[in-house]
């Protein structure tokens, strides 16, 4: 018989490999309202083992903030992107070109535009 207990644990067995916490990353980074560690955040997002799994548990929980399973979440709503205020530079800087990492295709339908 599965306990509450038994259930939390396996649910959680993939943040064993989560890449955010085996290279040690400062926490902020995934919590940041910069351009330049939002980007961090999904490159390192992008390359992780455990991506789905994280962006799955993100939506259950109806995170509100952060970059969680390769994409940013803002106001519980995961977003397509993040904009700089004002006119966009004639030149991207290289902070505001997001790295792409796609969402798996069962989670399209929780994609909201910025
Ligand atoms: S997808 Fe990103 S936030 Fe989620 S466990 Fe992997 S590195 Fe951490």
């Amino acid at each position: 018989m599965e306990t509450l207990t038994t259930i939390t644990f396996e649910a959680e067995l993939w943040r064993n490999d989560a890449a955010c916490a085996r290279l040690g990353v400062p926490t902020g980074v995934f919590f940041s309202d910069h351009l330049g560690d939002i980007a961090q955040a999904k490159r390192i997002c992008a390359d992780c083992p455990t991506m789905v799994a994280c962006l799955e548990a993100a939506l259950t929980r109806n995170e509100p903030w952060g970059v969680w399973g390769g994409q940013l979440f803002r106001n519980g709503k995961m977003l397509a992107n993040k904009r700089r205020r004002g006119r966009p530079s004639k030149v991207p800087r290289p902070e505001e070109q997001l790295p792409e990492v796609p969402i798996p295709l069962h989670l399209l339908s929780e994609l909201r535009s910025a």
